[in-house]
């Protein structure tokens, strides 16, 4: 330990052969299908009991609303709405609810296993679950996504709850859309502000929680920099997307000294060799809604920032946006999984040849869902903590998580994926054993 560095130069060129993709082109293994895989493969590490692998597989409730609402022109118009309940073992379930188009029953349900896993890595009190609606959010106006919102709730407030399920934000969803689930909420059960987090401060949020998954990505990637004796300031980063979590985690680099050399999100992407200026930029898409046109630096075709030459690479968009048609093209040294599952398993396997090294998803951004934790025990205490406290408490626990996810690595010589998975999965094991299985 640490494992060996790829031998690979960072800076070789790209292979003649190679090609971008097309934006639309999606040769990633299904997401449910590639999470089932990797709890597979922990499971046999830890010779886990096959009925016991069998129960986790199967999610221990799914979902499905139809949600109509009149349109702002008084048309009708409808959506499906989802929620699975992965598991509960260790707590009240807990996952965010995503606004996307691609929101498919197999990727929520693949993403709430995550959560399971995520919220036991973490070890933070929790099961998982995930929630979505397949809509374009950007196509709603805003009183449209309040009632599609106050709907969704209507259909599933029986099923959530401050000690059952506790939905958060996601892609396409915000603060503001947990403040219409609070209310919705509360118009059955009476106030409940930790029915939800990542709500509005003035609702009961947390401070800190906005930035939390970022601020944890970063926390994540300079745990495992320590372990090869690098730092942030020493090195370049490639950073897909740059919403909540891709902003975030770009400014905190930034701030750190460290050079963000290129940015993409869906409106385009951006290239500086000399390091990007992240405030200057961050200001560029505030006023202008897009990254196109920015003068800090060359504009580039966005498929190619997965293949650009650099240190660490940061996904923060996506699922399955690294697999088998481009893995063997990323030229970085660390990938650190800011969004969830961007790395299919075949990817793995590619990337793993060429000694690339992952930080997995359910570690590297649980920064999120750990403020969200100490958002509802602020909640439950009726006691609000300053920033200081709430980032000191998300340092010690991304800390101590990487310390165990390293002993798993050591103890069943395996990658840091397959050491975070077994240590969530062996937490989530025990706690199912203990609640024994008579009905
Ligand atoms: N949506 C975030 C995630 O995927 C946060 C979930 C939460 O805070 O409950 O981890």
């Amino acid at each position: 330990w640490p494992p060996p560095l790829p031998s690979f130069s960072s800076s070789s060129p790209l292979p003649s052969s190679s090609f971008l993709l097309p934006a639309d082109f999606y040769m990633a293994m299904n997401a449910l299908a590639a999470t089932n895989r990797n709890f597979r493969r922990a499971a046999r590490i830890l010779g886990l009991d096959s009925r016991i692998e069998k129960s986790l597989l199967i999610p221990f409730r799914e979902i499905k609303v139809e949600c109509t609402i009149p349109k702002d022109d008084g048309t009708l118009v409808s959506y499906v709405g989802f929620r699975v309940q992965h598991d509960n073992s260790r707590g009240p379930m807990k996952g965010g609810i995503r606004y996307h188009p691609e929101v498919d029953p197999d990727e929520v349900n693949a993403l709430a296993q995550l959560m399971t896993w995520k919220t036991a890595v973490a070890d933070i009190p929790y099961g998982g679950a995930k929630g979505g609606i397949g809509c374009k959010p950007k196509d709603l106006s805003n009183s449209e996504l309040e009632r599609l919102t106050r709907v969704f709730t209507q259909k599933i407030h029986d099923l959530i709850g401050v000690n059952r399920d506790v939905p958060a934000p996601d892609m396409g969803t915000n603060a503001q859309t947990m403040a219409w689930i609070l209310d919705e909420y509360s118009k059955f059960h009476g106030h409940s502000p930790a029915v939800v987090t990542g709500k509005p401060i003035d609702l009961g949020g947390s401070l800190g929680r906005e930035a939390a998954t970022g601020r944890g990505v970063i926390y994540a990637t300079e745990a495992l920099l320590a372990e090869y004796g690098k730092s942030i300031k020493d090195l370049t980063f490639a950073i897909q997307g740059f919403g909540n979590v891709g902003s975030w985690a770009a400014r905190l680099i930034h701030e750190r000294g460290g050079k963000v050399i290129a940015v993409s999100d869906i409106t385009g992407a951006v290239k500086n060799p000399n390091g990007i200026d992240i405030p200057i930029l961050l200001n560029h898409k505030e006023a202008t809604g897009s990254l196109k046109n920015f003068d800090g630096g060359d504009a580039m075709h966005p498929n190619e920032l997965l293949l650009h030459k650099c240190d660490v690479l940061i996904p923060c968009a996506l699922g399955g946006v690294i697999n088998r048609e481009n893995a063997d093209n990323v030229r970085a040294k660390f990938i650190v999984e800011a969004a969830n599952h961007p790395t299919d398993p075949e990817a793995d396997e590619i990337l793993s040849k060429k000694g690339v090294i992952i930080l997995p998803d359910i570690y590297a951004n649980s920064g999120g869902v750990t403020v969200s934790y100490f958002e509802w025990v602020q909640n439950i205490q009726g006691f609000m903590w300053d920033e200081e406290k709430v980032n000191k408490e998300l340092h010690r626990y991304m800390t101590k998580a990487f310390g165990n996810i390293k002993s798993m690595c050591q103890t069943h010589n395996c990658n840091l994926r397959m050491g975070a998975f077994t240590l969530g999965v062996n937490r989530v094991a025990r706690a199912t054993v203990l609640r024994g299985w008579e009905a």
